[in-house]
């Protein structure tokens, strides 16, 4: 979503979900173009809905507003064609005791950003790109207290020489076992800015070792980011994207989407895997 919005004009470091009210013909249309590709999953473009992001946009009373939002714009272009995955991305700053937020307060934020995603029509909750499992934790019990049926818990992992750790060091199994007890329905790893599609396929089989048979979702970037100029970049094509869609499936991955640098092409050529 984000990478679509920025084509669509959308400044580097601006608050996209300002959009669901300024622009809703323009996200619209990128949910369109996925719907057309054949995605069966529409994310919401609410990445940043939290207060605590809102705040950096001066937008931080338009939690209600701005997610309702962008769940009723999915929604309407979903229909009954497609789910509409409520999005929640990090609040952007460290819990106590890395940082000084309050565990209480970031729950209630989350909470506040669940309530209203499911009130536009959400059908589940979609947390991703967590790195502290703490805050991944309080994400979950947060949707789950919401009222949503169905939360899904995505993590950053980065390759180290000890495996693949999220930023904050919290291994695979770590990560899963903290979320699957604050009740996730379903888990796995988004973005992830030095992985390749390789990297994606070990790292989705050691998500199903740890995912205790939970669902496995993983929704690579389309490469890893490059800068060319001041704009980023990515590199695989819709095809080299597609072409690991078996090896992904036959390491266990139930959902499989695409993160940053995706596109409705990429979307289409994976989607080639299912539908004949
Ligand atoms: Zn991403």
């Amino acid at each position: 979503m984000g990478t679509q919005l920025q084509q669509l004009g959308l400044a580097p470091g601006a608050g996209g979900e300002l959009w669901n009210v300024e622009h809703p013909d323009r996200v619209q249309s990128v949910h369109r173009a996925y719907l057309a590709a054949g995605a069966t999953l529409l994310t919401t473009n609410t990445f940043g809905g939290t207060s605590y992001v809102l705040e950096g946009h001066g937008a931080a009373t338009r939690v209600d507003e701005l997610n309702q939002a962008g769940a009723r714009l999915a929604r309407a272009v979903a229909g009954d064609r497609a789910w509409v995955l409520g999005d929640i991305g990090p609040f952007g700053g460290m819990l106590e005791p890395f940082g000084d937020a309050l565990p209480d307060e970031v729950s209630a934020a989350f909470h506040h950003q669940a309530r209203a995603l499911l009130a536009g029509g959400a059908d589940a909750i979609l947390i991703e790109t967590m790195s502290d499992s703490a805050e991944a934790e309080l994400a979950v019990e947060a949707s789950k207290s919401a009222g949503a049926e169905f939360v899904i818990a995505t993590f950053t992992f980065q390759r180290t020489k000890a495996g693949y750790r999220t930023m904050m060091g919290t291994t695979v199994a770590e990560a899963l076992v903290t979320v699957i007890a604050a009740g996730a329905d379903a888990v796995g790893a988004n973005c992830g800015t030095e992985l390749s599609l390789d990297d994606y396929v070990m790292l989705t089989a050691e998500l199903v070792l740890a995912a205790n048979g939970l669902p496995v979702i993983v929704q690579p970037n389309a490469g890893s980011p490059r800068l060319a100029g001041d704009r980023i970049c990515y590199d695989e094509s819709a095809l080299e994207f597609a072409a690991v869609v078996p090896r992904l499936l036959a390491a266990g991955a139930r959902i499989i989407g695409g993160c940053c640098g995706c596109t409705p092409e990429h979307i289409a050529a994976m989607t080639s895997h299912f539908h004949r």
